[in-house]
């Protein structure tokens, strides 16, 4: 009979050093651990290097391999402070010496972070839930907007990426993560042209009413069937293209549309607030609105997995009709401790004013760029939060996939991590940690300069 015992003789040992149990074992090459990884670890990676460097630690903006090398880390959109920060991991140690426990009991450090996060939302979005991740936080948003509207329906933006559990799944119909998204989709999600403005439908500036009559037409097929809408859920910048901007007035005009049908706006800031643009801390104030429901998640924990959905008191308490929320881990100790000095260290060390500073610098840098080189179609984004678009052709857009992957395997030869992304594998999202100094944006303009000048 399998017991408990059975089990522990099964484990297999400690290989790595880094893991802390056997010094003096030798560290498994790269090839091995791939091999392990490959073997037992689930998650499939795509975009993934087929010989990945074997990462054992970083600093600031930097990782290094076992061998010592050093790699610009341009994709890291949780580690947000940078890696290694000296003050973050004795707060943490702390913490952890102290007391870490299931989120049912009461302690400081709960109280005193969500009150942090409540006081950086605008006015009246006072109440704060603490997760795991920004799935976690889409999924509870999504049943705080069934919950207080009593309908089912939400819209979303196709091509949006929103999480991999049911619901934030659901509202997920990015087919570069998921090719099936749109026909495995429920019946109460309903997808809308995404405001993309440098390719689709409506390409140009000037195409915001376009774009809100999708979000209309959907509000009507809604009416004529006779069923109600529970909310709208949208990235205040379109992430997953690479950091387009919303038209100007699009979240205005469509949130006023969603509250006349007694929908709740969700702004899923999961990627993009926090600083992360530099010239503001949420996605949202770029457009001028207030969202009903804020999720949050990534950089807040700079690694730690946390996530938050912040919202009105009234929307809050409306999860009781839908049955209750709990989470074991959600807003432990040491996630609370973590975040609260995530938040002291960006405000230290001015991290949301270098977003700003060196993502414009670098943005320069990036359309100096696409002057020289047909293949850079596009740099949207703004503060350290920007999409380069490799295109085949300025007319008919026609993306450069191919050249997009070979291209981020050169960088990776000369030293900078990066993948490609969007719909059609054609972006290069840059992300990097917010602590990102000026000599690093050079090197990386610098390196895809080299690229792309080895004949694209
Ligand atoms: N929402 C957005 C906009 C995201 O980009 C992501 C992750 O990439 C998520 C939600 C899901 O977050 P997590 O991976 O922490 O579950």
């Amino acid at each position: 009979r399998p017991g408990h015992a059975a089990a522990w003789s099964r484990l297999a040992p400690s290989p790595s050093p880094l893991l802390g149990v056997d010094l003096d074992a030798p560290a498994p090459t790269s090839r091995e651990l791939l091999e392990k990884r490959q073997k037992s670890f689930a998650r499939p990676q795509k975009n993934y290097y087929a010989e990945p460097p074997q990462i054992e630690r970083g600093w600031k903006e930097h990782m290094f391999d076992v061998t010592g090398r050093a790699y610009l880390d341009m994709v890291n959109n949780v580690t947000i402070l940078g890696h290694g920060h000296p003050r973050l991991a004795r707060a943490a140690g702390r913490q952890w010496s102290l007391l870490n426990t299931n989120s049912r009991f009461h302690y400081a450090a709960v109280a005193e972070f969500s009150d942090r996060l409540a006081s950086l939302a605008p006015d009246g979005l006072d109440t704060v839930f603490l997760v795991n991740s920004g799935s976690e936080a889409v999924d509870l948003a999504l049943r705080l907007a069934w919950a207080h509207s009593g309908a089912r329906n939400i819209i979303s933006l196709l091509e949006a990426y929103h999480g991999w559990t049911v619901a934030s799944d659901a509202v997920s119909t990015s087919i570069a993560d998921n090719p099936q998204a749109l026909e495995t989709r429920p019946g109460w999600v309903h997808p809308v042209t995404a405001p993309n403005t440098y390719r689709g439908p409506f390409r140009g500036a000037s195409s915001t009413a376009d774009y809100v009559a999708r979000v209309e037409a959907a509000l009507e097929a809604l009416d004529l069937v006779g069923e109600g809408l529970a909310g709208f859920i949208c990235e205040s910048v379109y992430g997953n293209a690479g950091g387009i901007p919303l038209p100007p007035g699009y979240l205005s005009e469509v949130y006023a549309k969603v509250r006349e049908r007694g929908g709740v706006c969700i702004a899923d800031e999961v990627q993009v607030g926090y600083g992360r643009l530099g010239h503001y801390f949420w996605g949202f104030e770029e457009q001028g609105v207030v969202p009903d429901i804020i999720t949050i998640a990534k950089g807040m924990g700079n690694g730690q997995p946390l996530g938050a959905v912040i919202t009105r008191r009234e929307i809050a308490d409306s999860l009781e009709k839908e049955g209750y929320f709990f989470s074991s881990a959600g807003g432990s100790p040491v996630s609370c401790v973590v975040g609260m000095t995530v938040l002291d260290i960006m405000r230290d060390e001015a991290l949301q004013e270098n977003a700003r500073d060196t993502g414009d610098y670098l943005k320069s840098r990036l359309h100096a760029l696409g002057q020289r080189f047909p293949l850079v179609g596009a740099v949207h984004g703004m503060g350290l939060y920007l999409g380069l678009e490799f295109i085949r052709d300025r007319e008919t857009l026609e993306p450069a996939t191919e050249e997009t992957a070979a291209i981020c395997d050169r960088l990776l030869d000369l030293g900078v991590i990066m993948q490609p992304t969007g719909d059609h594998l054609n972006v290069l999202k840059i992300k990097p940690p917010l602590c990102l100094s000026r000599e690093s944006a050079d090197f990386f303009a610098d390196m895809l300069e080299k690229v792309l000048c080895e004949g694209w």
